[in-house]
């Protein structure tokens, strides 16, 4: 299916998802055909399918993708100076890009008054709470092996960077394990491409079964969440962005915003960061005037590693869902997710929908149940949209920020109105 008609199946099944789930709940709660056999059982089954074979693809696309990444970082720290750089940056606006999503999420409080516990089973009584040196000590597994089998997120990605840093300082002699890493990291991404042909059904099926259980009063802490993604977005281009882009790039920051508006039209409409480079990388050379050597090495590479949208849905994403099931999130939870959430936004590919899977890696990792991750799917398109603009206009200001760095930008092209 192609992209852009995928999008609006997946939109129209969430649109029918819920007129129909709370027709149900106003209506047919009295009726056992449709409580149990539709809700209770077709579709409650058709979600738990999707969501184990979102589940299923986790941990090996989590331990592939990031062990592939830290080894393309290595790669191009090797190249010195412009890629110390430009990891440095990828890095410092992805953690900011979390506590952003986090810091606005604990103020919109998007989840305070959806109570996902009928929805989701939590286990909140058997939860001892881990202390801060746990978690820090727990990073390193002590048996790899067990590590995969409980999906321990924390040190499958640890082992995961050790891995990759080993193949960055082997480099040649294992270019051929380095071959096979990137053609599993593309066989697992085709899977999740083949699986999100099914996204509308399964949206549909998640979100009538949440909306048909819980009713009307969703509507709002669901779409408060996807609100609280969007306005921390927002926060992050408007100001952060904006101010990086005056201070390191000495350039007006409007004028940057329209000059990238094709290739942010282009993320928005196929939700593809990896599809969007072609575009980004015109707007940015011919509009922006940013060196053709920097660009060409400086794109690719974000839109492998730097997920900035991808960060902050992952963090207003756990608040939301700590909040929808009532578990208070500890200190050394937060610091937990400012981790596994900038790890994962390196492991994230650049497809529609690889975010979310990283986001059951982060939330299973606070102990908050991956089943929650149902309503975030079911609104996650839209969502998607709007983060993988953001994802590529933090690599075009990382191009841009290190071009002037370095003395390869060209005022005269960013003066001109030309338009792409
Ligand atoms: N779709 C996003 C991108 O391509 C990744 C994600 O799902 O967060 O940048």
């Amino acid at each position: 299916m192609k992209g852009s008609r995928l999008t609006n199946m997946i939109l129209i099944a969430l649109a029918l998802g819920i007129v129909s789930g709370v027709v149900i709940n106003e209506f047919f709660t009295s009726s056992d055909f449709v409580m149990n056999v539709l809700v209770g059982g077709i579709f409650t089954v058709i979600g738990d399918l999707f969501l184990n074979a979102i589940k299923m693809l986790v941990v090996p696309l989590v331990f592939v993708s990031i062990a592939l990444g830290v080894a393309t970082m290595g790669d191009m720290a090797k190249l010195g100076r412009i890629g110390i750089k430009t990891i440095s940056y990828y890095m410092l606006t992805t953690a900011f890009a979390i506590v952003i999503g986090l810091v606005v999420a604990n103020i919109i409080n998007p989840g305070v008054g959806l109570d996902m516990s009928k929805v989701v089973f939590v286990e909140t009584t058997t939860e001892t709470t881990v202390s801060l040196a746990d978690t820090i000590t727990n990073i390193i597994p002590s048996n790899v092996f067990q590590a995969f089998y409980n999906g321990d997120m924390l040190q499958v990605i640890f082992f995961a960077v050790f891995f990759g840093v080993g193949i960055t300082s082997l480099g040649d002699k294992v270019k051929k394990l380095h071959i096979i890493f990137e053609e599993l990291n593309d066989i697992f991404l085709q899977m999740l491409m083949i699986l999100m042909q099914f996204a509308p059904v399964a949206v549909f099926s998640l979100i009538i079964t949440t909306f048909a259980t819980l009713g009307i009063e969703a509507i709002i802490p669901v779409f408060s969440y996807v609100f609280t993604a969007i306005f921390a977005m927002f926060l992050q281009v408007l100001i952060i962005y904006s101010l990086i882009l005056v201070v390191l790039g000495k350039l007006n920051p409007l004028k940057f915003y329209k000059k990238l508006r094709p290739a942010m039209g282009f993320a928005f409409s196929t939700a593809s960061s990896a599809g969007t480079i072609p575009v980004n990388k015109k707007c940015v050379e011919e509009s922006v005037g940013v060196d053709k050597e920097i660009s060409s090495f400086v794109l690719p590479l974000g839109a492998t590693i730097n997920m900035d949208g991808t960060a902050i849905m992952q963090g207003a994403a756990v608040v939301f869902i700590a909040q929808a099931v009532g578990v208070d999130l500890t200190a050394s939870d937060y610091l937990t997710v400012i981790l596994t959430a900038t790890l994962a936004s390196i492991g994230t590919a650049g497809v529609p929908g690889s975010g979310v899977i990283m986001l059951s890696m982060v939330i299973t990792q606070v102990g908050l149940p991956i089943e929650a991750i149902g309503v975030i799917m079911g609104v996650d398109r839209i969502v998607d949209m709007f983060r993988t603009t953001v994802n590529i206009t933090g690599d075009a200001i990382c191009a841009t920020v290190v071009a002037r760095s370095e003395n390869a930008l060209d005022d005269e092209i960013f003066n001109q109105e030309i338009e792409i």
